[in-house]
């Protein structure tokens, strides 16, 4: 979708009072919170607008301890990963350096720079940076199966959020599908919740988590079934149980039949990336970064010279990388805008790629390496 028409062409009016901006950051997830802290710490004025309740994406409902390096803040829990970033903002409140909007989505972007805000409470209104960042994180995949639409079918992500966000146990007896590192930490908190987890589901040969993850499953005896899937959910009002196939070279074969009334599936993630395609922002499908992301250049500038791009929006990776991302585009904006030198820019951004290099050395980074020769450019002029 190409948001072409200016706001005057399609609301017959011009907005009488926009609200101006140096620095709009749009998502308050690791990428949205660190891009802050950077722009902040450079001088720039920064208005952060987040769609849900509260700020930390998804590291809020993250209880478990993160890998990757000390800079990035391993061995902490990712809520406390979120609390110590918000901590860290504190200061910046009332200085009039910041703004922080809770409970707002960015809807539209529009060619003259303007970004239209919607709140819960019903207002709408526009928004004019000079600078945005866009780190609005991913979105789970479904996955086609009959009967996916029962009550008790539910994304991971969507589980992890009824539990460790709002501490609703969504059920008693759960079947997850996928053992990536998501559905393998959400039958793990499933289990820790009291759950009864039957088995996790794998498409491929081998599980796609790390093996620490995989081993905390298996040691409360639940079976990780490689070249199985879910073939149908059974039920009428609500999920009763699922008919679990073998996947084989000629097709699925139907196994087992089980009773649960929760289903997880855990399938991957695709990249955020309606505002970017709004604005007209030029980019690749690339399936190594979880479908279309935004071309960007080693700064993570756009093609759109005046918006920038970091965490899982621009390709799906960790809350590592997304944080480091966030502060090479506030780096960035903060050279566009004269806060600091070329060289001081370039010195700081170097440091950055090479803790990045440090976080993608692991073997699970390969996809992410692969992915980056794709969509990393020079823009010219
Ligand atoms: C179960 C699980 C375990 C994980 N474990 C690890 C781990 O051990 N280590 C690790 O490094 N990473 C881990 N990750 C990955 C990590 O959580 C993500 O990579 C990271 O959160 C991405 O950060 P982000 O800021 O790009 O996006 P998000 O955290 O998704 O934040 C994006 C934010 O943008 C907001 N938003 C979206 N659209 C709009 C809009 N239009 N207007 C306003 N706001 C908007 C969303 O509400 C959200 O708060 C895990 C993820 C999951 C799901």
């Amino acid at each position: 979708m190409t948001m072409s028409k200016s706001p005057a062409e399609i609301f017959g009016y011009s907005f009488p009072d926009i609200r101006e901006t140096q620095l709009l950051i749009v998502g308050g997830g690791p990428a949205g919170l660190s891009a802050a802290l950077q722009a902040l710490k450079l001088g720039l004025k920064v208005t952060l607008v987040e769609s849900g309740l509260e700020l930390g994406g998804q590291l809020v409902k993250q209880t478990h301890k993160f890998f990757g390096s000390s800079l990035e803040r391993a061995g902490t829990r990712g809520f406390r990963i979120a609390q110590e970033l918000i901590k860290e903002l504190t200061p910046f409140k009332g200085s009039g350096q910041l703004e922080v909007y809770l409970s707002t989505t960015a809807i539209a972007v529009y060619p003259e720079r303007i970004v239209l805000l919607s709140q819960l409470s019903g207002k709408v209104f526009p928004i004019k940076p000079k600078a945005m960042i866009i780190a609005t994180g991913a979105q789970e995949r479904m996955l086609p199966f009959p009967n996916n639409d029962l009550p008790g079918i539910y994304g991971a992500g969507g589980i992890q959020t009824l539990m460790n966000q709002y501490g609703v146990k969504p059920g008693k007896r759960a079947l997850i599908v996928g053992a990536g590192n998501i559905g393998l930490i959400v039958a793990y908190q499933l289990l820790q919740a009291g759950v009864e987890v039957i088995a996790i589901l794998e498409a491929m040969d081998r599980i796609g988590g790390w093996w620490v993850h995989a081993a905390k499953v298996r040691r409360y005896g639940v079976p990780i079934l490689l070249k199985h899937t879910i073939s149908r959910a059974i039920g009428k009002e609500k999920v009763e149980g699922a008919v679990i196939a073998e996947i084989t070279p000629d097709g699925l074969k139907d196994k087992y039949q089980v009773e649960c009334d929760l289903i997880g599936i855990s399938v991957g993630l695709t990249p955020t990336v309606d505002l970017l395609r709004q604005a007209n922002v030029k980019m690749k499908y690339v399936a190594f970064m979880g479908g279309f992301v935004p071309l960007r250049d080693r700064e993570m500038r756009t093609s759109q010279s005046w918006i920038w791009v970091a965490g899982d929006s621009a390709g799906i990776e960790e809350a590592s990388t997304a944080m480091i991302e966030g502060q090479i585009a506030s780096t960035s904006v903060a050279k566009w805008l004269g806060y600091i030198s070329e060289e001081e820019a370039k010195r700081e951004i170097d440091q950055l790629w090479a803790r990045l290099g440090y976080l993608r050395e692991a073997e699970v980074s390969s996809k992410v390496r692969k992915g980056l020769e794709e969509v990393l450019v020079t823009w010219g002029g």
